[in-house]
């Protein structure tokens, strides 16, 4: 009983968040920054900051993730970092070549006040800037938001210094697929590229946090947007957003920067999210849905019907990212399972309505909490007061699923202990299916472990 000190009855707390379901805002831009081809993140802050960002990201993705840090000392606190970002700067094109570095800012440089766009253009100014080179940035205070915000800031900042409108049209549609797998935004291009849309995707990490063992170690992995496709991305006819938190404020500044539409849709996790998307896609660039995604939709509506029996009103309690949560639950839903508790500790608007408004009239009393104190010790509290047959959510709920005996099925962002989301996706028709998989899995395996002997089935 590794969280037998969590007791059922719930006091209101304000100062005290524990067991967070969220992390730190760089680490959110450094995963956005990867999805640039040829890019290099830069953490400006401590040592200790950029280690915990880089290690975060290792685990998840099984991957090395690079990253330079301006390496704050005592000193840099008091006089500021400007000096050291220079010297960066400089050191970084001269020994790692990249073609983009990424700067982000950490609390520490954020209190400090040090004024990035300045020392940017300080920097070229000194000509330390290489021609063909470009150094970016976006300002991620980790005392505020969420890794999921430090990804939507990292995305808008793609925007602000690459995005251009020449007057030209590309008959192009950007995706901004928000914080998914690699996997998933190799999937939302392969959807795409089947519906026969020319699009620009960014960021994708895809080619770079699930690249292959090739006997050789490459600093930039073959993956990423490249610097002309941002500049392109100006000149789209569309942007589709998924994600309100992750992808809305790039989407709206395309819009008011280079007057590219858009639209802000869920991610396509599940049946009528994907629905939505494929249909947005049509819309827009008047193309013909093919027979192959019918034929991918029928087969995820077959296996809903088929299961049915086994999915109908489970409880479930989830936790992690709102925008994947929205999706998920609504994918729940549409199964018929029945989600009862949901935390997220990214903070923003129209979650919480949002929630309420998909589960009512249909899971009576649904307890959903977004900000500091919406934690997975609460979720835990909930759980201990009304029961769930499964959880969805990040590693961190693996105490909950020892402690209760609850199936676990991890989604979401981190996932430090087990393998396989960064290779199949949950995204798309596919993805459902896979959802679907896992969820089922679950249910048959406490099914046949639980069994007395006269009723454990060899056919289920
Ligand atoms: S919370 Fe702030 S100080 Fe801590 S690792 Fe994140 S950026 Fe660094």
């Amino acid at each position: 009983m590794l969280l037998r000190h969590t007791p059922q009855e719930i006091v209101e707390r304000e100062a005290l968040t524990v067991n967070p379901a969220k992390t730190c805002q760089p680490i959110g831009a450094m995963y956005a920054a990867l999805g640039i081809h040829g890019c290099l993140p830069h953490s400006h802050g401590s040592q200790g900051c950029c280690a915990y960002h880089r290690s975060t990201l290792t685990r998840h993705y099984k991957e090395p993730v690079m990253a330079a840090t301006s390496s704050f000392t005592e000193g840099t606190a008091v006089f500021g970092g400007q000096s050291n970002l220079v010297q960066a700067i400089h050191n970084i094109f001269a020994i790692y070549d990249p073609d983009v570095i990424a700067i982000h800012t950490t609390c520490l440089s954020e209190t400090i006040g040090d004024d990035i766009p300045q020392i940017i253009r300080a920097v070229q100014d000194e000509g330390k800037v290489p021609n063909g080179k470009y150094v970016i940035h976006c300002n991620t205070p980790s005392y505020v938001g969420s890794h999921v915000t430090g990804f939507a800031n990292m995305t808008k900042g793609m925007i602000e210094y690459f995005a251009e409108n020449t007057g030209q049209t590309n008959g192009r549609v950007n995706i901004i697929p928000g914080w998914v797998e690699p996997s998933d935004m190799r999937e939302i291009k392969r959807l795409v590229a089947e519906m026969g849309v020319r699009s620009i995707v960014f960021p994708d990490t895809s080619g770079v946090l699930d690249a292959p063992q090739t006997g050789s170690h490459v600093f930039y992995p073959k993956g990423g947007v490249t610097v002309p496709q941002l500049r392109d991305a100006g000149e789209s006819i569309a942007t589709l957003a998924l994600g309100e938190f992750a992808s809305r404020p790039a989407a709206e500044l395309l819009d008011t920067k280079c007057f590219v539409p858009c639209q802000i849709l869920d991610l396509p996790i599940g049946l009528q999210a994907t629905d939505r998307f494929i249909n947005a896609l049509r819309e827009t660039t008047h193309v013909e849905v093919p027979s192959s995604i019918d034929e991918e939709r029928g087969q995820l509506v077959d296996m809903i019907l088929d299961m049915h029996q086994y999915l109908y009103g489970k409880k479930v309690a989830l936790w992690g990212d709102p925008d994947q949560l929205v999706a998920l639950i609504e994918f729940l839903l549409t199964i018929d399972m029945l989600p009862v508790h949901i935390v997220t500790g990214t903070p923003g608007k129209r979650f919480e309505d949002r929630i309420h408004a998909l589960t009512d009239g249909i899971v009576p009393n649904v307890n959903v909490k977004q900000g500091p104190s919406a934690d997975i010790f609460l979720l835990h509290q909930w759980i201990k007061n009304e029961p769930v047959d499964l959880l969805i959510g990040n590693t961190y709920g693996k105490y909950i699923a020892r402690d209760e005996d609850i199936p676990f099925i991890r989604h979401g962002f981190p996932i430090l202990d087990r393998v396989g989301h960064s290779y199949f996706p949950t995204v798309g028709y596919r993805g459902a299916l896979r959802l679907l998989e896992k969820i089922l899995t679950a249910f048959m395996d406490r099914q046949d472990r639980d069994a007395p002997e006269e009723s454990f089935e060899l056919v289920m």
